[in-house]
């Protein structure tokens, strides 16, 4: 198997399409937002740094994340592969990332891109409900997601809220932001001849997006 790298903009629910490819290819999903967080939870120097850069939304330093991220990437479990969620955000990680990889023997693999337009995008954040019980998630515009009692959990029957922060004003911003940084990067993927570009719309079920993704990983 080989190695993924999984880009997505904030709306495509990447955690649910890293978790199919996870179960599918029996992968482990590496996100560097988590490996930051769990670092950051230690009581050392380093730790109360990450914690003051992710609190304030910046990035954290290249070295910090290449040295985390490359001790993650020795473990046993990696090496047959892996699924790399948020990382590189740029291209200086990108080459940074390429080093690292030559250091520690490894191939670049693919990159997965899943395309979402930003009219669905919006509809999915807009639409977004959440369980605040059990945490399931659903959506009032889409309707494959929408939940099959009015504004209830089909799971607990909790009512749904939305996110506080699931604004059309927030959603341009964050929008805008996402493609202006990863514009450059996709680009650069594409010039290396790997880049996987998965077409993602609203109502398509995750069984289709699912045998999409395959399609891309056994066409390499
Ligand atoms: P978000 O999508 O909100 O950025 P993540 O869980 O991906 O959430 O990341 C949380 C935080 O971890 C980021 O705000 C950033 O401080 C740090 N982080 C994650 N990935 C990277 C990265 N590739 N480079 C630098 N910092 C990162």
């Amino acid at each position: 198997m080989q190695n993924i790298i999984l880009i997505a903009p904030p709306a495509a629910g990447k955690g649910t399409y890293a978790k199919l490819i996870e179960e599918t290819y029996h992968l482990p999903h590496i996100s560097t937002g988590d490996l930051l967080r769990k670092e950051s939870t230690k009581d050392t120097p380093t730790s109360r740094h990450l914690k003051e850069i992710m609190s304030a939304g910046r990035l954290v330093s290249d070295d910090i994340i290449t040295s985390i991220l490359s001790d993650r990437l020795k473990q046993d479990d990696c090496q047959n592969g892996y699924i790399l969620d948020g990382y590189p955000r740029n291209i200086e990680q990108a080459k940074a990332y390429e080093e690292m990889l030559g250091t520690l023997n490894k191939d670049l693999g693919i990159v997965i891109y899943i395309d979402i337009d930003e009219q669905d995008a919006k509809e999915r954040v807009l639409g977004r409900v959440v369980c605040p019980q059990c945490g399931a998630s659903f959506n009032t515009i889409i309707k494959a997601f929408s939940p099959k009692e009015n504004n209830h959990c089909n799971y607990c029957k909790h009512e749904l809220v939305s996110r506080v922060d699931d604004t059309e004003e927030t959603f341009h911003k964050r929008f805008c932001e996402y493609l202006e940084k990863t514009d450059s990067l996709v680009k650069y993927y594409q010039d290396k001849g790997i880049l996987k570009v998965v077409k993602s719309q609203n109502d398509d079920t995750t069984e289709i997006m699912l045998e999409r993704i395959k399609k891309m990983v056994s066409n390499d």
